[in-house]
């Protein structure tokens, strides 16, 4: 079951001639066809290609062992999130409009990626255009939680997310404008990073709200997590929001656990509206750090309380302004193939934009955005990093939401706030339910310190083995 490995185990055996890539990618698809009718994590699979491009893989290890220095993810298979423009293959945003959409072009981290040598084994479901904390908004169809089928896998990369869980694919690529890696990563038991906001390029990724847009990734370790924002972090001459900042050498920062960092728990994210089982459970994460030398304070952020009404104000202006380019006459369908959630948020961008409007609704909401920044930068003056839960409630069932848009939107109050300030962040497995629903805890950081993320990441990961855990399925 070659699909089950990590990315670091899988390089191993690839460069020790344990196995081929081939015979990866063929377990992955093998595991896709007995799987993925249950799931729904696919829209599109690719599958002749991805063979193809693993056969040339083993001819370029047999003729060239030291291949792996210059390309470091060689023949892992991956998927990406459906937004992520990919020449000559299918791209719909999870939204009728784009139901045939074949882009001319990739995505710069979809260069990157393919430069480094992985295989796009598929695309992933997802609420259509990324708005959704559940994956039930896909114009296409459901996606379903691999640890209990009832149960969403969250949203809005809802597909990537299972499809790692459930070991269809070594890793996944996602996006988080509000929580959308985060979230659906705590509900799936795996490690998902969002990078601080123009760390990694948002160019030929169909963008949602662009000041809020983080493009980042799933794996089943924080290791792994590391090694491939190696890969798609830096500056692009393609996208004006990447600044010229040197990106570290991740990996080596793992090694050596630092050992002193002083690790806020915000006491707003543990507040009553939040599930008990979810509190207690990173509570008693933040005691075994504590217990390796760290020391945890309470600290607050007072301004939590506004992330959700100026993120869905700001969201939504943003957006509206986004979608206007889908005009059904240059590509894509007409805009009556807009689902509800779409037309929703349209409708909302477009009145608080409107004159007269703008003044009370957006101005006020960057006035709130100002506020958490500034909170944000007083409570980092005392801590080195955060450390809260990141769903107010585990995996809910399927329909349980979907019919009151506000119930929804609730699910991200514990992620947006990141978003608005554009901080990195990583959600990581730190136990389970009584019913068995994975519960995951994240870290948040200064801008551009992702190191100090996986530093500490990877620490508790050596002491625990909850990211170890699969869905039985
Ligand atoms: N759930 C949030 C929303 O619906 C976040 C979406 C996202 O991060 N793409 O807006």
């Amino acid at each position: 079951m070659l699909n089950q490995l990590t990315i670091i185990q899988a390089l191993k055996g690839l460069q020790e001639k344990k196995f081929s890539s081939q015979e990866l990618v063929k377990d992955c698809l093998k595991n896709i066809d007995r799987v993925d009718k249950k799931i729904g994590a696919f829209i599109t699979v690719s599958r002749s290609k991805s063979l193809e491009k693993a056969k040339k893989v083993d001819n370029l290890i047999k003729t060239n062992p030291s291949i792996f220095k210059e390309k470091p993810l060689l023949g892992i298979p991956m998927a990406l999130k459906d937004i992520y423009s990919t020449k000559g293959i299918k791209t719909t945003a999870g939204s009728k409009v784009l139901a045939d959409y074949i882009p001319p072009y990739d995505a710069t981290v979809v260069k990157r990626l393919k430069k480094a040598g992985a295989i796009i084994i598929g695309k992933t479901n997802l609420d259509a255009w990324a708005h959704g904390s559940s994956g039930e908004n896909s114009d296409f169809f459901p996606t379903h939680n691999p640890w209990n089928l009832k149960k969403v896998p969250g949203g809005s990369s809802s597909g990537s997310a299972a499809a790692l869980s459930s070991s269809q694919c070594l890793m996944s690529m996602g996006t988080d404008t509000g929580g959308s890696i985060r979230q659906p990563a705590s509900f799936c038991n795996l490690v998902g990073l969002k990078p601080t906001y123009g760390r990694v390029s948002r160019y030929g990724i169909i963008s949602m709200a662009s000041s809020l847009d983080s493009i980042g990734h799933f794996t089943k370790t924080v290791a792994d997590s590391a090694f491939v924002l190696q890969i798609t972090a830096g500056q692009d001459s393609l996208d004006a929001t990447t600044p010229n900042v040197t990106v570290p050498n991740y990996s080596n920062k793992l090694t050596k656990p630092n050992k002193e960092l002083k690790i806020g728990l915000p006491k707003e994210y543990f507040s009553e509206g939040v599930d008990s089982q979810m509190r207690k459970t990173v509570e008693i994460a933040a005691g075994l750090l504590e217990a390796q030398g760290h020391e945890i304070i309470n600290v607050s952020l007072k301004t939590t309380k506004y992330a959700c009404p100026a993120y869905y104000i700001i969201q939504p202006a943003e957006l509206s302004s986004n979608l206007a380019r889908f005009d059904g006459i240059r590509y894509g369908n007409s805009r009556s193939f807009f689902g509800d959630e779409a037309k929703r948020r349209i409708m909302l961008g477009t009145y608080t934009l409107s004159s007269g409007y703008y003044e009370a609704y957006y101005l006020k909401a960057m006035k709130l955005r100002s506020l958490i920044i500034s909170d944000f930068k007083k409570v980092f003056k005392e801590v080195d990093l955060l450390l809260a839960p990141v769903s107010p409630f585990p995996p809910f069932n399927l329909g349980e939401k979907v019919n009151d848009p506000l119930k929804m939107y609730l699910s991200d109050v514990l992620t947006i706030s990141v978003n608005l300030a554009g901080l990195p962040a990583m959600s990581l497995p730190c136990g389970f339910t009584n019913d068995n629903l994975p519960i995951g805890m994240q870290f948040i950081a200064l801008q551009f310190k992702e190191e100090v993320l996986f530093n500490v990441g990877h620490q508790y990961q050596q002491l625990t083995d909850w990211h170890k855990k699969r869905p039985n399925i």
